[in-house]
């Protein structure tokens, strides 16, 4: 039931899997990482942080960009195939999702229909192709994608997706689930609430409702509606409590 990403100059996995502890109380079944190193790396595990740790390949970790995830299953049970992240069909997609899509059946029968294959029972694993078809379909950037894939979608969500074919850049979004943006120097955080992220800035973005943010490793991001109408967030301070 939490989201950690990261992009930026710092090691992102042990920021990562902090970030994640700090999520513990919220609860959750399963924990996962996805890293891009050249190639995406993926670690997850059903139980606690800690077992995903022993799952861990040492030299594999070294990562500036990243996204994490606590699960709390409600479609699939939980077990290592349903931890997230979730990759796209291609590969070149990692996604992370706290919530629910309720009309995920009629969508993946769809996908199924064109070709795609299903590796988990999760809900979730249907919205990561779903973006996959849509920017295929639509031949669009992936924060466009993300958008129109979004408003097919019925339920709540707080997602972070990380592409392969930009190592740059992060997308996150949400309806219904909170999420936090951190704005460093030329780092960006994203999370469930601003616990993973006090500790290195205290500029953070509270994301609307059914808003979605592109964030990029020079520090720059941009957010809108997804609506597709451009914001000008107000960056506020966190205070130490
Ligand atoms: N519905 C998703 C799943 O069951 C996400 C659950 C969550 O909020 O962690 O995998």
């Amino acid at each position: 039931c939490g989201i950690v990403g990261y992009v930026g100059t710092r090691d992102a996995f042990p920021l990562i899997i902090k970030g994640l502890k700090r999520l513990e109380y919220r609860g959750y079944d399963s924990a996962g990482i996805a890293l891009l190193n050249g190639d995406m790396t993926i670690f997850k595990k059903a139980g606690k942080v800690i077992e995903l740790e022993k799952v861990v390949e040492e030299g594999k970790t070294h990562a500036t960009i990243g996204i994490g995830h606590t699960r709390w299953a409600t479609h699939g049970e939980p077990n290592d195939r349903n931890a997230h992240p979730h990759v796209s069909q291609s590969g070149n997609l990692a996604i992370i999702h706290n919530g629910i899509i309720e009309n995920y059946a009629p969508i993946k029968e769809e996908l199924i229909k064109r070709g795609y294959e299903f590796k988990s029972d999760t809900d979730t694993e249907v919205l990561v192709n779903l973006i996959e078809e849509v920017q295929k379909k639509e031949n669009t950037t992936l924060d466009h994608a993300v958008r129109i894939a979004l408003n097919e979608v019925v339920g709540a969500y707080a997602i972070a997706v990380l592409n392969r074919n930009n190592p740059d850049q992060l997308i996150a979004a949400r309806k219904g689930s909170p999420l936090v943006i951190g704005v460093g120097e030329n780092e960006l955080f994203i999370a469930s609430d601003a616990s993973p992220i006090i500790e290195y800035t205290k500029n953070v973005i509270y994301l609307d409702d059914k808003e979605y943010a592109v964030v990029n490793r020079d520090g720059s991001y941009a957010i809108r509606t997804l609506g597709n109408v451009e914001k000008s967030p107000e960056i506020k301070k966190l205070e130490f409590s």
